[in-house]
């Protein structure tokens, strides 16, 4: 899928550089430009890739610190130029947008949505956002924020794919000592959905030859268009990998597909425990010769399963490696426990905070009260 990637504040910039950096690596051509925007300077220093400073005339450089309502107030009166600035690298090849954003922070949080919007006014291109939700042990304002900027982002874009900051933090590692290791993961997993939705054509680069060429071994190769058709229910997403050693012949590789496919749905998803869903993608790649065909079919069942969706589709990605990886593009999962659940604590959060706030407002206010009033 060629795609124009657009990062919105600190984690946007980061994951959207091991984004590119990886579809590099990887010969992939699936991220054909990309686009870091922020308030804060200093988050735009040192980044491999082209930047716009907004809210210039607000905060000087110095970022909105955690407030997003502000994040999106200047990312709205500078729409002009990032939108001119994204023009120049949008073209008749584009087939999506992705706005890649930290959702508990300020400039993210707030001007992704904005973002949204505005792309979607503009393009007739599916907008797709990366939306990081804060980790368990992240403040109450993270927690507030990424609530906030969920429910106004999500019917602005065409589908959010939710990565938890929690997924894949090691035992006893802080988020900020994982923070690289995530952003890999996160890279890997979207570098390869992106990579799988390439055309055919490009695939011959991939490190096979003439075997990744074939069209007779590629009879089932995963396109553009059934990753848009997964992400079509709009809504919520969330992607999922694993991957393990292969063996050469596809008969002793059967077993091997459906068990990597269980791994990435139950262990290596972008939001733990999110597995049900209103629809699916299943992409096992692999080298052609060794990817067992009746694997791929069982794993594919086996996820309908899981998802109680009717609509779950599979196919292969060919690929030069000894091993065999899948990946589970799961779309519709409002209904989960873990969306649920953040829900929940966004909501706590937030009560939370307006108490204190009131408590806070009525010690300020204790000699104007009512009462002292109807003493006069
Ligand atoms: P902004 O610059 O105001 O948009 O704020 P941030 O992007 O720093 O958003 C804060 C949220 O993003 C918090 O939940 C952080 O845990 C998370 N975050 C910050 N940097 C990274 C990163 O490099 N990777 C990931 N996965 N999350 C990050």
């Amino acid at each position: 899928m060629k795609t124009v990637l657009i990062g919105v504040g600190q984690a946007g910039g980061k994951v959207t550089t091991a984004l590119a950096k990886y579809d590099e690596e990887m010969g992939f051509r699936a991220i054909r430009d990309a686009l870091v925007v922020n308030s804060a300077k200093a988050d735009l220093q040192g980044l491999p890739l082209d930047t716009v400073l907004v809210g210039q005339d607000r905060v000087k450089g110095n970022g909105v610190g955690g407030d997003n309502e502000l994040g999106a107030e200047v990312m709205q009166e500078d729409a002009g130029e990032v939108m001119s600035e994204l023009g120049e690298r949008i073209d008749s090849e584009t087939e999506a947008l992705f706005i890649v954003a930290g959702l508990g922070g300020g400039t993210g949080s707030g001007g992704a949505p904005v973002l949204a919007r505005e792309l979607k006014r503009v393009y007739d291109l599916p907008v797709y956002a990366i939306g990081i939700l804060p980790g368990r042990d992240e403040g109450a304002l993270y927690q507030v924020n990424a609530g906030r900027s969920l429910k106004t982002l999500t019917p602005e874009a065409d589908s959010v794919i939710l990565i938890d900051n929690d997924a894949w933090r090691g035992a006893g590692n802080s988020v900020e000592a994982g923070m690289t290791a995530i952003n890999e993961n996160i890279a890997q997993r979207i570098g390869l959905l992106l990579a799988a939705g390439q055309p055919i054509e490009d695939r011959a680069s991939f490190g096979l030859g003439d075997e990744g060429a074939d069209r007779s071994a590629a009879q089932s190769v995963v396109d553009t268009s059934e990753v848009v058709n997964t992400l079509r229910s709009g809504g919520l997403a969330a992607v999922g990998y694993a991957e393990s050693e292969a063996s050469e012949d596809p008969d002793e590789n059967v077993n091997v597909v459906t068990s990597t496919t269980r791994q990435a749905l139950l262990t290596g998803t972008s939001l733990p425990n999110a597995v049900e869903a209103d629809a699916a993608l299943v992409v096992v790649a692999g080298r052609p010769k060794s990817l067992s065909r009746k694997g791929v079919e069982s794993a594919r069942a086996w996820v309908e399963e899981q998802t109680q969706s009717m609509e779950v589709r599979g196919g292969d990605f060919p690929m030069d490696s000894e091993t065999i990886a899948s990946l589970v593009l799961l779309s519709g999962i409002e209904r989960s426990d873990r969306v649920q659940k953040f829900f929940d604590r966004a909501a706590e959060a937030e009560r939370e905070t307006t108490k204190r706030e009131r408590e806070k407002e009525a010690a300020d206010t204790s000699f104007q009260s009512d009462e002292l009033d109807d003493l006069l």
